[in-house]
């Protein structure tokens, strides 16, 4: 294996188009360059590096982006920037308001992280949760508030949530509060903040109503789309490009299934942070595989003995980072692996170079979450090429696949060994038992020699969630809609049996359709995208789900309060 390795930051390695820029170079106050030093995180990714700066500024913002380019870092770090460290102030100055509970807590998480050393008290606000407690940390201070549109109208109308003192408005996956029936809420929670505040607006699609939204809200906006210009033509063709779809938690199991069946001569395992490269290393070695980390904390000496492991074939996986990988070229490098789908279609590209050199077929696989989706394909169209999405191998799967290898094995052995000297042991065994017997239990001995013992973990097989936008980012060949739930664009059936809901409480309660979208989805996996047609009557309402979902919903409702009432929640039977 022949290879190069230049230090990171040398300038005559070639990089991704964004080489040179660093978290320092963007500005930031150190109480942020250190807490993100301890994350991992190496450099910023494109999003981060176009945002930050005028964010920082004080400016407005218009950017459309997916999940998975690093967005919320993007939003979050300007607004640490801005706030006065350790204050002691009551009400909030940045305000985050996001379509569902979940990404109210990721994004929460994540202002805490990377908040730490400045002392920032970040609360997470949300339909469902009880709101006593909300109420309570309110009352207490804070400098950053995330939350869901109905929950912070709900506390701004009881006087809990004060909105003066606000610096920054961030609306995140804006078209998802849009199709979630926010809109409303969101006017009149932009009303009630200051006229001279921030505006800053990330969603992944730009529908007209949205345009509408930040005319009126944002004022002379920098505006930013990450790149999606194809690359240059016959990059990729000879790369075999597949995508799994892995919820979070089972990434380890799933990485070793794949590699089981793939049996990569040489690959590159890419991973976003120094912390992940560290604890897939472990874990990978733990499973029997000979796997090396590399990463930017290293220093050029750990470097050089791992790439002399790697070439000298006593270590068959590198684990890496993005810029610690920079400039290295392994010639025999059949596999490149995304742990994550990489945070800028670019990088993607730049990675799977690495392979399908000299007429031979690399592989580039990458395991992504259901929610990923989007993001994969955007690198789809910019790699110019298919990335087929294809399940985790079972454990059947992998049974056979490791059968295949014990038979080829014992045919090349068939073929060109001299197996003389075994004739004896097998005449000799052959007095006692059938030959095919004899046979048999060889098979196995050597089949046991050639790995580890069967794994009989299953991983749960999930696909993507239900497109949110019927055909745009879905319009092209795709392996991967096998939808979670039935779910189906709302108002129009198709993609499911739907059932319908009785819910006793209507008009008379002051009742609107997103009341009971934000109600569903905070409150179940589901998506806005998921519930169907909403009737609002006097005193109740009906509301198609997924049938697959119907009792979780009914549960869920039953359990929690809608616009501040228990309601009757049933299936309806009046049709
Ligand atoms: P997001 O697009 O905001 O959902 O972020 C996607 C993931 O990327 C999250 O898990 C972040 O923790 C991670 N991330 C964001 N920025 C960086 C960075 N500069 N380096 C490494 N990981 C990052």
């Amino acid at each position: 294996m022949t290879d190069e390795l230049h230090p990171a930051g040398d300038p005559t390695v070639e990089g991704p188009t964004f080489e040179g820029h660093t978290f320092e170079g963007l500005g930031l106050r150190p109480e942020l360059l250190q807490a993100l030093s301890a994350l991992g995180y190496e450099e910023p990714t494109p999003i981060q590096q176009q945002a930050i700066p005028p964010l920082a500024g004080g400016r407005d913002l218009l950017g459309q982006a997916a999940t998975g380019t690093g967005k919320t870092a993007a939003f979050s770090l300007p607004v640490l920037q801005r706030m006065p460290a350790h204050r002691t102030d009551r009400t909030p100055v940045a305000l985050v308001l996001v379509p569902t509970r979940e990404l109210a807590v990721q994004v929460s998480e994540a202002l805490h992280r990377y908040g730490k050393d400045l002392g920032a008290r970040v609360l997470p606000v949300y339909g469902g949760a009880p709101i006593v407690r909300q109420l309570r940390s309110l009352e207490s201070g804070v400098d950053v508030v995330v939350a869901t549109p109905g929950r912070a109208l709900d506390l701004l109308n009881r006087g809990a949530l004060r909105l003066d003192e606000i610096a920054t408005v961030v609306l995140d996956e804006a078209d998802e509060m849009l199709d979630m029936g926010f809109a409303e809420d969101l006017e009149a929670i932009l009303d009630a903040t200051p006229e001279e505040r921030q505006t800053v607006l990330f969603s992944a699609t730009m529908p007209r109503r949205l345009d509408a939204l930040a005319r009126r809200h944002l004022s002379d906006p920098v505006r930013i789309t990450i790149a999606r210009e194809r690359a240059a033509p016959g990059t990729a063709p000879r790369i075999r490009q597949t995508a799994y779809v892995v919820p979070r938690g089972a990434k380890p199991a799933a990485l070793g299934r794949i590699l089981d069946v793939e049996a990569p001569a040489a690959a590159i395992v890419f991973c976003r942070t120094r912390e992940e490269v560290d604890s897939l290393t472990e874990t990978l070695n733990g499973r029997g595989y000979r796997a090396e980390a590399l990463h930017g904390g290293m220093s050029q000496e750990q470097r050089d003995r791992v790439m002399g492991r790697l070439r000298g074939g006593t270590a068959e996986l590198l684990v890496a980072t993005d810029v610690a990988a920079r400039g290295l070229d392994v010639e025999q490098l059949t596999h490149v692996v995304n742990y994550d789908v990489p945070s800028a279609p670019e990088s993607y590209v730049h990675r799977i170079g690495r392979v399908g050199r000299a007429g031979r077929e690399g592989v580039a696989i990458t395991l992504a979450e259901p929610r990923e989706h989007r993001m994969l394909k955007t690198i789809e169209r910019v790699a110019g090429a298919p990335i087929t999405v294809e399940k985790v191998p079972t454990v059947a799967d992998l049974r056979a696949r490791r059968l295949d290898l014990t038979r080829a094995a014992l045919r090349e052995s068939l073929l060109t060994d001299d197996l003389d000297r075994f004739r004896v042991v097998v005449e000799t065994l052959t007095d006692e038992f059938d030959l095919v017997e004899v046979a048999l239990a060889a098979v196995k001995l050597a089949h046991e020699a050639t790995g580890p013992v069967d794994d009989d973990e299953e991983i749960p097989q999930v696909s993507f969630r239900p497109e949110r936008d019927g055909g745009r980012a879905g319009g092209g060949r795709d392996g991967g809609r096998r939808d979670e739930r039935p779910g189906r664009p709302a108002g129009r059936p198709g993609g499911g049996p739907a059932a319908r809901l009785f819910v006793g409480v209507g008009r008379d309660a002051g009742i609107r359709p997103g009341d009971l979208v934000g109600a569903i989805t905070g409150e179940t996996g589901l998506t806005g995208r998921d519930v169907g047609s909403i009737e609002i009557h006097q005193r109740f309402a009906l509301v198609e789900v997924p049938e697959a979902a119907a009792d979780e919903v009914v549960q869920a409702l039953r359990a929690t309060m809608i616009k501040g009432r228990k309601a009757q929640v049933r299936r309806d039977r009046g049709r």
